[in-house]
C-alpha cells in the first residue's frame, strides 16, 4: 500500500495546483494501493471520489487524503459507552480465532486501570478448552470469571452471569461468545438470543486486522443481523495491511473503539483514526511511538526527543536513547512497525533488527562526545570512521552505514513533520 501511495505522491511533486487531468493518474495509484490493501471496492470508490472532489483546485493532496482517511475511520477516538445505572454489559462477537477471548481479559485489565471492576462470562460452550482459557486469563488479570459448564445454553449463562454481577455490584460484565470459522445461522441466532437476554450497552464486533476484502461483508452481516455498537481490531501488531480498519466505519456507521496490538494483557489501546491514517500513508505511527517511548523514558528525555525529531537535530545520543528505549519496550514487532519507513515486519527481520541494534550501540559507544552530537564530523572524516570501526571491532562499512542511516532518519523525520504540518485541510473553494 505504502509504495503505491508513494508513487502517487511522487507523480504530484512540483504540481502546484491540482486539476482533473493531473490528479487522474495519482488517483489511480491510490485506488490500486487501497485495493491491494484489501479495502473493499465500494469503499475505495467512494473514497477516491471524495478525495478527487476535494482535491481539484487545491494544492495539498496528501493532507486531503490523510484527512479523508481519518474521516472514513470515524474522525475522533470513540470511547466506550457505560450504562447510567447498573452494570455496563459488553457483548463480544466475531468469528473463531479473531481474539474474542483474549479481548475479554485485556478489556477487563484496561477497565481496571480506569478504576472499574469487571466480571467475565464464559459463553463459548462448545469446547471445554474455551472456558478454561477464559478462566486462566481471568486469573492472570485478577478478574472473576462466571462459568456454568458446557451443558448450559449461552443465553442462560448470560442471564445467570448478569444476575451474579448485579449481586456483586460489578461495574462491567464482559460476555465471551463462541465464534465459527464462517458466518452461519446457528451462531447468529445464538448471539441474538444472548443479546436479547443481556440488553448490552455495547455489542463489539472483534475483527482480525488481517481480514482481507471480506471485512466489509463480515461487518455488514454482523451489523444487520445483531446490531453492533462498534468494533475492536485485533492483531494490529502482525503483518496487517490495514484494509479492515478502513471498511468498518464506512459499511456499518459504527466506529472501531479499541485495537489489540499483541498477545499480552497490556496490548489493548484506544483506536486513533489519525494515527491509523498516518500508518496507512506510510508515515509510520510516530505519535504512538513517541507516546510509547514516553512510558519508558524519563519525561524530559521524551520531550527532548520529540523536539529533536521536530527540528531534525536528531543525533547519535538520541539514536542510542531511542534504541535503548525500544529495547526496553519489549515487543520489537510493534515498535518497528511504528517507525517511519518500516512497513511489514517478520520475526526474522526482528531478530535481524535486534542484532543490528547491538552492533549500532557498540559503534556509538566509542564515539567522542562531539561525534555523537555532530554526526557531520563522522560523515566528513574517514579517519574518524576508521577509528570508530577499530575501537568497536566493526568494519568501516558498518560505520558508514550507521552514519548514513542517521541522516536518512533525519530526512525522513523532517519530511514527516512537513507532511504533518502541511497536512491540515486548506479552505475549499467551489
Ligand atoms: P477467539 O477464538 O476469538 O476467542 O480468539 P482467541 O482469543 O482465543 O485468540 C486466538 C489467538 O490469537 C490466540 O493465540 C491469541 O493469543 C491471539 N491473539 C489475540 N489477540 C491478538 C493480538 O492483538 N495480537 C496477536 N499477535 N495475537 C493475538
Ligand atoms: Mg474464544
Amino acid at each position: 500500500l505504502t509504495s503505491g501511495l508513494e508513487s502517487a505522491w511522487s507523480k504530484l511533486k512540483g504540481e502546484e495546483v491540482l486539476t482533473k487531468e493531473n490528479i487522474a493518474e495519482p488517483m489511480r495509484d491510490i485506488r490500486r494501493a487501497l485495493l491491494e490493501a484489501d479495502v473493499s471496492l465500494p469503499v475505495v470508490r467512494r473514497f477516491v471520489q471524495a478525495v478527487s472532489d476535494q482535491a481539484v483546485g487545491v494544492g495539498v493532496i496528501r493532507g486531503i487524503v490523510n484527512d479523508e482517511l481519518v474521516k472514513l475511520m470515524g474522525g475522533e477516538v470513540s470511547e466506550l459507552t457505560f450504562a447510567k445505572s447498573g452494570p455496563t454489559v459488553i457483548l463480544l462477537a466475531g468469528l473463531q480465532g479473531v481474539g474474542k477471548t483474549t479481548v475479554c481479559a485485556k478489556l477487563a485489565n484496561y477497565l481496571k486501570k480506569q478504576g472499574k471492576t469487571s466480571m467475565l462470562v464464559a459463553g463459548d460452550v462448545y469446547r471445554p478448552a474455551a472456558i478454561d482459557q477464559l478462566v486462566i486469563l481471568g486469573e492472570q488479570v485478577k478478574v472473576p470469571v462466571y462459568t456454568a459448564g458446557t451443558d448450559t445454553k449461552p443465553s442462560e449463562i448470560a442471564r445467570q452471569g448478569l444476575a451474579e454481577a448485579k449481586k456483586k455490584n460489578i461495574d462491567v460484565v464482559i460476555m465471551d461468545t463462541a465464534g465459527r470459522l464462517q458466518i452461519d445461522k446457528g451462531m447468529m441466532d445464538e448471539l441474538k438470543e444472548v443479546k436479547r437476554v443481556l440488553n448490552p450497552t455495547e455489542v463489539l464486533l472483534v475483527v482480525d486486522a488481517m481480514t482481507g476484502q471480506e471485512a466489509a461483508a463480515l461487518v455488514t452481516t454482523f451489523n444487520v443481523e445483531i446490531g453492533i455498537t462498534g468494533a475492536i481490531l485485533t492483531k494490529l501488531d502482525g503483518d496487517s495491511r490495514g484494509g479492515a480498519a478502513l471498511s468498518v466505519k464506512e459499511v456499518s456507521g459504527k466506529p472501531i473503539k479499541l485495537v489489540g496490538r499483541g498477545e499480552r494483557m497490556e496490548d489493548l489501546e484506544p483506536f486513533y483514526p489519525d494515527r491509523m491514517a498516518g500508518r496507512i500513508l506510510g508515515m509510520g505511527d510516530v505519535l504512538s511511538f513517541v507516546e510509547k517511548a514516553q512510558e519508558v523514558m524519563k519525561q524530559e528525555d521524551a520531550e527532548d526527543l520529540q523536539k529533536k525529531i521536530m527540528s531534525a537535530k536528531f543525533d547519535f545520543n538520541d539514536f542510542l536513547k531511542q534504541t535503548r528505549a525500544v529495547a526496553r519496550m519489549g515487543s520489537m514487532t510493534r515498535v518497528l512497525g511504528m517507525i517511519p519507513g518500516m512497513g511489514k515486519v517478520t520475526p526474522a527481520q526482528i531478530r535481524e533488527a535486534e542484532k543490528s541494534l547491538k552492533i549500532m550501540e557498540a559503534m556509538i559507544e566509542v564515539m567522542t562526545p562531539e561525534e555523537k552530537e555532530k554526526p557531520e564530523l563522522l560523515a566528513e572524516s574517514s579517519t574518524r570512521r576508521k577509528r570508530v570501526a577499530q575501537e568497536s571491532g566493526k568494519t568501516e562499512q558498518q560505520v558508514s552505514q550507521l552514519v548514513a542511516q542517521l541522516f536518512q532518519m533525519r530526512v525522513r523525520m523532517k519530511n514527516l513533520m512537513g507532511v504533518m504540518e502541511g497536512g491540515s485541510i486548506p479552505a475549499l473553494n467551489n
